[in-house]
């Protein structure tokens, strides 16, 4: 499968990391739209939100279990925004799940 995230997840395309385990990987985002925008993917390759069922859902409850400690380690101290694409009209662009945090300075109120 041509899936650049599967790429990083494996290794194949080089990434700046901030978190990795055995399940998810975590790296600064190549074109960042905040002071730190990070991505956090799982390894296992689901499309997006619309593919999440009940046997890989653990993927993202296990993503949300460690974004507090990856915001911390990528220096966010104040609060940080979670964002995912799903689909066409929400402009995804990379179909492998993935969550944008957002965060290191005063995000604009509304996104849209
Ligand atoms: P989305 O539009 O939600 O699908 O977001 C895809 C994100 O992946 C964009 O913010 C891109 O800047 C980012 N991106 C694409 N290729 C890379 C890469 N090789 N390394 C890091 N981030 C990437
Ligand atoms: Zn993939």
């Amino acid at each position: 499968m041509d899936c650049i995230f599967c790429k990083i997840a494996n290794g194949e395309i080089p990434s700046n990391k901030v978190y990795e385990d055995d399940k998810i990987l975590a790296f600064h985002d190549i074109n960042p739209e905040a002071k730190v925008h990070v991505l956090v993917i799982p390894k296992e390759h689901i499309c997006c939100v619309d593919k999440v069922n009940k046997e890989n859902s653990h993927n993202v409850s296990y993503i949300f279990e460690k974004i507090p400690q990856i915001a911390r380690d990528a220096g966010i101290t104040n609060g940080y925004r979670v964002i995912t694409n799903c689909g066409e009209d929400a402009c995804q662009t990379v179909k492998h799940l993935h969550f944008h945090i957002l965060g290191g300075e005063k995000l604009p109120e509304h996104i849209r």
